[in-house]
């Protein structure tokens, strides 16, 4: 069966457009971009369309591509000082020559919408209240709304990044998981994965997880993204769905719930300022 991100998004969108409505919410997405990137553009504009559609004030900062960190940073710090500004994301990558790590920290905890800074990192780590980077919070809302268990669930992750792969296994032992993160130097991965009730591929590697590396009737969650000849190809192999109970389609199973969770992150920001 099918976890279709895309269909939950567009429901989620709904939701999301109403609730801002009906609290009269003025909700204000500030993104950065430095320099001239095609795929960030295009998640960027993903990004302010999404916050079009259920009412939010998005602004794109663009910065030219040989800027000073120092100005990279004086404009983070205005914008953390704006009152009219609910969250901030740093469109990564950035250039070479300016710290993603060190600037994206500087970003206030209650406006870090992509849940980057040390403080939000310590409480995921900490398992105290903190905001959930988008791509790890869309996997476990899709999850819940299909009502596949989390707690006691033998769970696989392939892929040990800092935005997927180790938050998702961080915020899934908070949820009682029992989870196996695994990497380019992992031995016998194939036995590993095939114990996985829930197998999640954060990899980038296009079609690295087959078949014979599935368990009969697991969740199969395919995060990676690979373009050949100007396709999408995920990191599980089509045929491996053969062998799940569930899987997500990839385009349009977790790059969908990515952009809706950044919505759901600004509201849960705007929640918090009361
Ligand atoms: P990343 O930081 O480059 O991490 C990739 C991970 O894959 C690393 O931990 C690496 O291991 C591991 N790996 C590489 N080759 C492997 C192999 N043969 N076997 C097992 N593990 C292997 O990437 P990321 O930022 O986490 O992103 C992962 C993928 O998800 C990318 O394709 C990215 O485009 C995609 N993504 C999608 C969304 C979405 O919304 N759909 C959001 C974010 C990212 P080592 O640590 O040992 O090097």
């Amino acid at each position: 069966m099918l976890l279709d991100g895309k269909k939950l998004r567009d429901e989620l969108l709904l939701k999301y457009k109403e609730k801002i409505i009906d609290n009269n919410f003025k909700i204000k997405l500030a993104i950065i971009e430095v320099g001239e990137n095609d795929a960030s553009k295009i998640y960027i504009n993903n990004k302010v369309k999404c916050c079009m559609n259920v009412g939010i004030d998005a602004k794109v900062y663009h910065l030219d591509e040989n800027i000073l960190e120092s100005d990279l940073i004086n404009l983070i710090n205005e914008l953390n000082e704006d009152e009219t500004i609910t969250g901030i994301i740093l469109q990564s990558p950035i250039p070479k020559h300016l710290d993603f790590d060190k600037c994206s920290s500087l970003i206030k905890q209650n406006k870090d919408v992509d849940g980057f800074t040390k403080e939000n990192v310590y409480n995921l780590y900490l398992n105290r209240k903190n905001i959930l980077p988008c791509t790890v919070k869309g996997i476990i809302k899709l999850l819940e709304h299909y009502n596949i268990q989390i707690e006691g669930a033998n769970i696989v992750i392939v892929g040990r990044g800092n935005i997927v792969g180790k938050p998702l296994a961080l915020a899934l032992e908070n949820r009682n998981a029992t989870v196996t993160l695994c990497h380019s130097k992992t031995k016998n991965l194939e036995k590993i994965t095939k114990n996985a009730d829930i197998l999640v591929a954060a990899v980038g590697k296009a079609n690295m997880i087959t078949k014979d590396m599935v368990k009969a009737g697991a969740v199969l969650v395919d995060v990676g993204v690979s373009k050949i000849d100007g396709k999408i190809i995920g990191d599980i192999d089509k045929k491996a769905y053969e062998a799940a109970s569930y899987f997500t389609p990839n385009p349009g199973g977790v790059g969908p719930m990515t952009v809706a969770m950044i919505i759901d992150n600004l509201i849960e920001m705007k929640e918090g300022e009361k």
